[in-house]
C-alpha cells in the first residue's frame, strides 16, 4: 500500500476515534487538502476512496478541474478574489471563504446570470488574527442578515482556520465559540440558510476540532506530506 494509502487509513481511524469521542457524534467528512500536490497525486488518492478535495488557489483549482472533471468534488478553501468567482462557482460544491460584501455579490450576480445556486460557508477569524481572512466574529451575524436574501447564493454553515498554536485549551475555547455561533444561528430560523457544515480541523487540529463538534475537516500535509513552496 502507497503512503498516501496508508496515511488516509490512519486519519480515517484517528476522524473516527476523535467522532467516538465528540459530543454530537455525527459524521465527519474529509476533504482532502491538495494544494501544491500535482494531478497524479490526487489520482492516487482517489484510488483510496477520497472524494473531495480542497484548493485554496482558482488557477491552481481550474487546472485541477480541466484534469479531472467529475471525478472528485472541488471545494474553494482559500481567499477568493471577486474578479475570479468567475473561473469557479460553477464547478465547486461549497466555497468555505465567504468574508466579504463585494464577494457575496458577485457570487449571487454570477449565479443569477446562468441560475446556479452557489452554496458557501462563512468563515470566521474565530483567533481574532491580523494575519487572516475571515468575518470577525462580531460581524458574521449583520454580514449573514444582510445577505439572506439573496437567491443564488445559499449560506449551509460555518468555517474557520483556528491559530497556528501549541495551546490545546486555547484551541478548544475558540472551536466551542464556533459551535455556540453555529447553534445561535441555526436557533435564529433564517430562511434558507442551513447550518449543516462546520468545516474547522487541520492536520494539527482536527482531533480536538472534531471532539469539540466540527463535522467537516480539511487536511492535507497528514496525508500528502510537506508542501513545497
Ligand atoms: C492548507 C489548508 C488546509 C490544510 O492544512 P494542513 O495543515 O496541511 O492540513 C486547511 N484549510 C485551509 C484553509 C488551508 O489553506
Amino acid at each position: 500500500m502507497s503512503t498516501i494509502g496508508d496515511e488516509l487509513k490512519r486519519v480515517r481511524e484517528e476522524i473516527e476515534e476523535a467522532r467516538r469521542h465528540s459530543l454530537t457524534g455525527e459524521p465527519v467528512q474529509l476533504i482532502a487538502v491538495t494544494k501544491t500536490h500535482g494531478v497524479d497525486v490526487i489520482e492516487e488518492a482517489l484510488k483510496y476512496g477520497v472524494t473531495d478535495i480542497g484548493e485554496n488557489k482558482v488557477q491552481e483549482l481550474t487546472q485541477k478541474i480541466d484534469a479531472l472533471g467529475s471525478r472528485v468534488r472541488y471545494h474553494m478553501i482559500g481567499n477568493l478574489q471577486s474578479n475570479k468567482v468567475k473561473y469557479i462557482y460553477n464547478d465547486v460544491v461549497l466555497i468555505h471563504s465567504l468574508d466579504r460584501p463585494s464577494l457575496a455579490k458577485e457570487i449571487q450576480k454570477r449565479g443569477c446570470e446562468t441560475d446556479h445556486v452557489v452554496h458557501c460557508l462563512l468563515e470566521v477569524n474565530i483567533g481574532d488574527e491580523a494575519s487572516k481572512g475571515g468575518l470577525a466574529y462580531d460581524q458574521v451575524l449583520p454580514f449573514l442578515e444582510s445577505i439572506v436574501d439573496y437567491s443564488h447564493l445559499k449560506v449551509d454553515g460555518l468555517m474557520t482556520v483556528a491559530p497556528n498554536v501549541d495551546d490545546e485549551a486555547y484551541l478548544r475555547k475558540l472551536f466551542r465559540k464556533m459551535v455556540a455561533l453555529k447553534e445561535d444561528i441555526a436557533g435564529r430560523h433564517y430562511e434558507g440558510v442551513d447550518m449543516t457544515h462546520l468545516s474547522m480541523g487541520m492536520s494539527q487540529d482536527f482531533h480536538i476540532a472534531i471532539e469539540e463538534g466540527a463535522n467537516m475537516v480539511r487536511v492535507g500535509s497528514r496525508i500528502f506530506g510537506a508542501r513545497h513552496y
